[in-house]
């Protein structure tokens, strides 16, 4: 009789969508969450630059599916005063 109880691998692939509160661009984030340390990862905005953070197995694929929208073309800085 085999064991009913083995481990079972979860493979967890998560897609999203979101805007970028800097620049208005859309984009999907594909993440993997099958490996056995979750952690924040840091992805981009592939249009600024702006970085944004998740929790996810290792670094999140990002895919641009529609340009930003303020009109401008400048990158995202980190402001610190
Ligand atoms: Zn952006």
């Amino acid at each position: 009789m085999k064991h009913a109880a083995e481990p079972e691998v979860l493979g967890g692939v998560g897609i999203f969508e979101r805007n970028c509160a800097y620049c208005g661009a859309r984009f999907r984030v594909r993440s993997i969450a099958s490996v056995d340390e979750i952690r924040a990862q840091p992805y981009e905005c592939p249009s600024c630059g702006k970085t944004y953070e998740m929790l996810a197995g290792e670094p999140p694929h990002v895919r641009l599916l529609q340009g930003r929208t303020d009109g401008k073309d400048d990158r995202y800085q980190e402001t610190i005063f």
